[in-house]
């Protein structure tokens, strides 16, 4: 006869534990809809949502959680898992007056969201996944789960993809409840008509009284100082009626420039989460999901080239996909091999060589300024050395394999996303002043030189 192996017990202590010592919202995020399932003689089972979350759990507190257990029983117990929705029955007691769910009836497009950005078109990856979380948690939960939301990263990165699938899912989920999602440029223009039109009273009232509010790009908030304020009072109200905010920004909120002190310790509140770049796996993924969307085959030898050398964020990835299928349609070809790489060649950054170290890249920005080469790595703001020092992080990132992460490192421990900054404002600076242009390109000159 077999014997019934009850460890809920066992769980329930293991998740007292585990309660403890993670932040609440991070115990929430990964067990919330994780229940015990059964046992073993060797194995406790546990049923969790989705092989993500599995492997998320596995990966980060497996055995933490086994090492409870042995403190538990004195032996050894494996985890386990079983990837299964919880049950409809256990989410919610069916009342026998409604033994049937209600079927959402279809709403018509929302006018500000984008139908494609949509949670299902969104590839999860490392670089994504606390972002991706946070942002499904969100959906499901308006105004309870993590409230407000920050996310915030470089360019191309999906920022408003996952802002607008949280507004398009609860947007098709939660028929009673008005999601409202705004640039902060568009935020900004609103508000400055209606000073203009008298109509202030208007815009409070439209504000003030939405369930969901999307504000993308809150970066754009930066010298506004009238706009923030009124953004503040908004802030207040619907945080103290437990409206659901998600913000998005292109750097951490300790970055921000010019933001009043109360607003950015409003921004600050709940939950900040960054996006990263891709990695190749992530992005043989993303560039497979787009493609499975078109009428068009890719071999995937292409699909692997392009993943390999447009590193930058997603945005390229796809500006690269589209360059590849409008040039393959006009010409009436199949695309291959050799096509992609004659025609995305402009499009990767100069081919990397491995022999270039950041420390003589420093060496050589350090040279041509008149500044010494512990001035691009020490925490100095200073004029004259913050442009340099984003001129030397722009070049690392050209002619280096080296991740933002790792540059950041390199120049006094900063953020990834202060480098991303950087090297977005040399590439917009560039577009702007033509003599930028022959100034990096003789820099980085004399790195390849350096190296002979
Ligand atoms: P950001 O707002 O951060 O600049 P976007 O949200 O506009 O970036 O994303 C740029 C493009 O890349 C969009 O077309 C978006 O759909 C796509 N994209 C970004 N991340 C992903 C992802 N993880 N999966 C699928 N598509 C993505
Ligand atoms: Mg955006």
């Amino acid at each position: 006869m077999e014997h019934a192996w009850d460890y809920s017990i066992v769980w329930k202590e293991t998740l007292n534990l585990l309660r403890g010592v993670l932040s609440e919202q991070e115990f929430r995020l990964w067990f919330f809809e994780v229940d015990y399932y059964d046992g073993s003689e060797e194995t406790l089972r546990i049923r969790v949502p989705s092989s993500f979350v599995r492997d998320q759990i596995k990966q980060r507190y497996q055995r933490l959680i086994e090492d409870k257990f042995y403190e538990l029983l004195g032996r050894k117990l494996l985890l386990d898992f079983v990837v299964e929705k919880r049950s409809l029955a256990q989410e919610r007691p069916v009342s026998s007056s409604s033994p049937q769910r209600e079927i959402p009836k279809e709403r018509p497009p929302h006018p500000q969201l984008r139908r494609d950005y949509t949670f299902e078109n969104f590839v999860i990856g490392e670089n994504n996944a606390f972002a991706a979380n946070a942002a499904l948690a969100i959906a499901k939960n308006p105004g309870t789960a993590y409230n407000p939301c920050l996310i915030y990263g470089g360019v191309g990165l999906g920022k408003t993809h996952l802002l607008q699938s949280i507004g398009n899912s609860v947007y098709g989920e939660f028929q009673n409840l008005k999601v409202v999602y705004v640039t902060a440029e568009e935020f900004t223009n609103e508000f400055i008509a209606s000073i203009q039109n008298k109509e202030t009273h208007k815009f409070k009232t439209k504000y003030r009284n939405v369930d969901v509010l999307l504000i993308d790009d809150i970066h754009f908030f930066m010298n506004k100082t009238e706009t923030q304020e009124e953004l503040f009072h908004t802030f207040n109200a619907l945080y103290d009626a437990n409206k659901q905010m998600v913000f998005t920004c292109d750097r951490p909120v300790s970055e921000l420039k010019n933001i009043s002190h109360r607003l950015r310790s409003r921004f600050e509140r709940g939950l900040n989460v960054d996006l990263q770049p891709p990695s190749f796996e992530t992005r043989y993924a993303i560039l497979k999901k787009k493609i499975e969307q078109k009428p068009i085959h890719i071999p995937d030898e292409v699909i692997t080239f392009i993943a390999e050398h447009v590193t930058t964020n997603v945005r390229d990835l796809e500006a690269a996909l589209t360059k590849l299928i409008a040039y393959a349609e006009l010409v009436h070809r199949d695309i291959t091999i050799d096509i992609a790489k004659s025609q995305l060649k402009d499009m990767f950054t100069t081919t990397k060589q491995t022999n270039i170290t950041i420390d003589l890249i420093q060496k050589v920005v350090a040279d041509y300024f008149g500044i010494t080469q512990s001035d691009l790595r020490n925490k100095k703001r200073t004029r004259t050395v913050v442009f340099p020092r984003q001129i030397a992080m722009y070049i690392a990132r050209e002619l280096t394999e080296y991740s933002t992460t790792e540059i950041g490192e390199y120049f006094g421990g900063r953020d990834h996303t202060t480098v991303m900054y950087a090297i977005q404002k040399i590439e917009s600076k560039m577009r702007t002043d033509p003599t930028l242009d022959t100034i990096i390109a003789q820099l980085i000159r004399e790195v390849q030189e350096g190296t002979k």
